[in-house]
């Protein structure tokens, strides 16, 4: 490999390869074949010669794109130095999920995005090099639990076990709170659970990650729907909590309002990915059922639509096909995640948008009708708009449509709660610097604020929130 040399200062001394090094995968025809995670992560050498390559900038723009503020150049110093038990340490300080954000976290468009080394060769590999750390002290089982503060004797809810919520928790829990998450599901996890698969993020660290926060103190109550096996009243009244954080996330589908959505074979990417991973509908034996099919059609062009696209190649479909309806440039899905997707053999017809969904005549999906589209001008979002081709139709046979068109909040905590304000797209209407709603002593954060996001914002919103939470309730005894 090339070697660079220093990009800033005078001193010019050799920095190692240009190029990281690239984290070790199963093999795309392998793959296809099993559930097991695609990359295997970096080995104790790997790692230090990836981490030789980082500046060690002064002013750190990494830990500025961080949305919570790891202390990037002193973790990956101390991985460079072999010091992974410390790196780990330094990594756990700002962020309580680090093996998941390693592996789940748009590193392209955050900490990476900015890494000086990027300017010439490629960035530092710091999500590898996070998921590196955080496995590294759980494979040896030395996670250390942070220290946790006196008991304060505060008692908060936490609506949500998602990233939002298991922040916000761990935040308070470390400060002496006594903490309550109530879990509308029979899992813990929210989409880290139920949307994202087993290939790119296996369940075992997830409930690894529950555990440390079990083991804080942090108490869970599971098949427990905030607004409706409880309202947000009852649970903030006379002897109930003093504070409450809402983290229940977007997990309402959107669908494409085109005819024949009705027939059988259409999924929304949420109820084909939660039958796939939370109720294991892809082993022997599991008593939930999923159609396989034979030709898969998964429309949307973001992670949740790679995760269903792949996830259909797993269960047995010969074509797996992604239908977008703009162009591979303007796909909203992680870069890593279009490629390990590619590789797999799925298809991509982007610039096509279906119409309609063709019934077999017995209610079964037989194909897809879709109208060819063009790139306009660029729309609110900044991407350029799609338009469609004037007699441009055409079809696409399959058996099953996995609809990944996006998320909307479900209502049923602003419908049973009036004074918690919303936007006119549902979600909770909270100052995105603290969680503050219009409710006093209700926080809100993650996707149930900002629509369907990404892992580290709600992580970084429930961290914000559980800090005004401690401001708001100091003094108020
Ligand atoms: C398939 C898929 C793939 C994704 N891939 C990535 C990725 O690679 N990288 C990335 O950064 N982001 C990814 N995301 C987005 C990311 O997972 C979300 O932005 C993030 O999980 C939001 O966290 P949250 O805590 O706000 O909500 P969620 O994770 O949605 O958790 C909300 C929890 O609240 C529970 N709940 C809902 N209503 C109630 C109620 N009334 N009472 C009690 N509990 C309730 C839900 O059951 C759920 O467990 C993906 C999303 C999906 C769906």
């Amino acid at each position: 490999m090339p070697t660079d040399e220093r990009l800033t200062g005078s001193r010019r001394e050799p920095l190692g390869p240009v190029s990281r090094v690239p984290m070790r995968e199963q093999e795309p025809a392998v793959r296809t074949s099993n559930f097991a995670e695609v990359p295997f992560g970096y080995s104790d050498e790997e790692a230090r010669i990836e981490a030789n390559r980082c500046l060690g900038c002064r002013k750190a723009p990494c830990v500025a794109a961080c949305p919570v503020a790891v202390p990037i150049p002193t973790f990956i110093s101390q991985i460079s130095d072999g010091a992974f038990a410390a790196a780990a340490r330094t990594i756990r300080q700002a962020n309580s999920l680090p093996a998941i954000c390693g592996r789940v976290c748009p590193q392209e468009d955050q900490c990476e995005k900015e890494c000086l080394r990027g300017r010439r060769g490629e960035a530092l590999a710091i999500g590898h090099l996070e998921r590196f750390a955080a496995d590294w002290e759980r494979r040896g089982g030395r996670i250390e639990a942070p220290a946790r503060k006196p008991e304060t004797g505060r008692r908060i809810a936490v609506a949500g076990s998602g990233p939002a919520g298991l922040t916000a928790a761990s935040e308070l829990a470390k400060e002496g709170c006594s903490v309550v998450v109530f879990e509308a599901l029979h899992e813990l996890g929210g989409v880290l659970t139920y949307g994202i698969p087993e290939f790119r993020l296996p369940k075992a660290i997830v409930r690894q990650e529950i555990a440390d926060l079990e083991a804080l103190g942090v108490k869970f109550v599971r098949n427990f729907v905030v607004g409706r096996t409880e309202t947000v009243d009852r649970l903030l009244g006379p002897d109930g909590f003093e504070a409450l954080f809402i983290g229940t996330g977007a997990g309402l589908p959107a669908f494409l309002g085109i005819p024949g959505e009705s027939a059988i074979g259409v999924y929304s990417a949420n109820e084909y990915l939660t039958r796939s991973n939370l109720m294991k509908a892809y082993q022997a034996g599991a008593s939930t059922p999923i159609l396989c099919g034979r030709r898969v059609v998964t429309v949307g062009g973001g992670n949740v639509a790679m995760d269903a696209a792949r996830t259909a190649l797993r269960l047995g479909a010969e074509v797996s096909t992604i239908v977008y309806r703009r162009g591979e440039a303007e796909m909203p899905a992680r870069a890593e995640e279009v490629r390990h997707a590619r590789e797999e053999g799925v298809v991509f017809r982007t610039l096509a948008n279906p119409v309609a969904v063709i019934e077999d005549g017995e209610g079964f999906v037989r194909g897809l009708t879709c109208l060819q589209m063009e790139l306009g001008e660029p729309d609110a979002s900044g991407r350029r708009s799609p338009k469609p081709v004037p007699g441009s139709e055409f079809e696409v046979d399959c058996d099953i449509v996995v609809v990944a068109i996006g998320n909307r909040p479900n209502p049923l905590i602003s419908s049973t709660t009036p004074d918690i304000r919303v936007s006119a797209k549902g979600t909770i209407l909270a100052n995105p610097a603290d969680g503050r709603t219009s409710r006093p002593r209700v926080y809100a954060g993650g996707d149930i604020v900002t629509g369907a996001a990404t892992v580290i914002r709600a992580m970084g919103a429930g961290k914000a929130a559980a800090r005004s939470i401690l401001e708001d309730l100091a003094g108020t005894r």
